[in-house]
């Protein structure tokens, strides 16, 4: 079985674009406006030393009781449930929210592997990026660029390794 891993994240911090990148393809929307994919995504990762799947999903608005944003929140649990492995994306520009915290605090009662990656990075220090990050217990943030490809290749090698 191809390992899966599940990109997940509030809206708008660059899921799709990250998607794009790993599969080489232009399936998932990527919009200015918040929550543009609805359903999952699935397509084959490009980048890595192993076969593997990659899934994008909808923002992740925990909280949202109804609505397209509810259904969106719906759609991340199930791909969570199905993920080897889960690749948090927060937005290094936003900095750390709260939802970044609620979202965290799910996927690690989640039970499943997270990989931490820090986007929309380029240009910044990495070091003074990733400082605020560590609060959100997950692991040591690894600072990417979706947009420009920087560190991408590296969190896919380091989220394969374990397979
Ligand atoms: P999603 O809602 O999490 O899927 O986010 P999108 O992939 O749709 O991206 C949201 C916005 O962030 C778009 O305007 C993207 O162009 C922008 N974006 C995504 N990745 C990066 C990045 O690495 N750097 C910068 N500066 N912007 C990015
Ligand atoms: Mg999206």
């Amino acid at each position: 079985m191809k390992p899966t891993l599940v990109i997940v994240g509030r809206p708008n911090v660059g899921k799709s674009t990250l998607f794009n990148r790993l599969t080489r393809s232009r399936d998932a929307l990527v919009a200015d406006q918040p929550g543009l994919t609805r359903d999952r995504h699935y397509g084959h990762g490009r980048l890595g030393r192993k076969p593997h799947l990659i899934v994008d999903t909808g923002g992740f608005e925990p909280q949202a009781k109804e609505g397209i944003v509810h259904e969106m929140a719906r759609q991340a649990e199930a791909a969570i449930a199905e993920a080897d492995m889960l690749l948090f994306v927060v937005d290094a520009r936003a900095g750390l929210t709260p939802q970044d915290l609620v979202i965290a605090d799910l996927l690690r009662r989640s039970g499943r592997p997270v990989l931490l990656a820090v986007n929309k990075g380029e240009g910044m220090d990495r070091a003074v990026v990733s400082a605020e990050f560590y609060e959100l217990g997950c692991g040591t943030p690894c600072v990417i660029s979706s947009a420009h490809g920087d560190g991408v290749r590296e969190l896919v090698d380091l989220a394969l390794d374990s397979f």
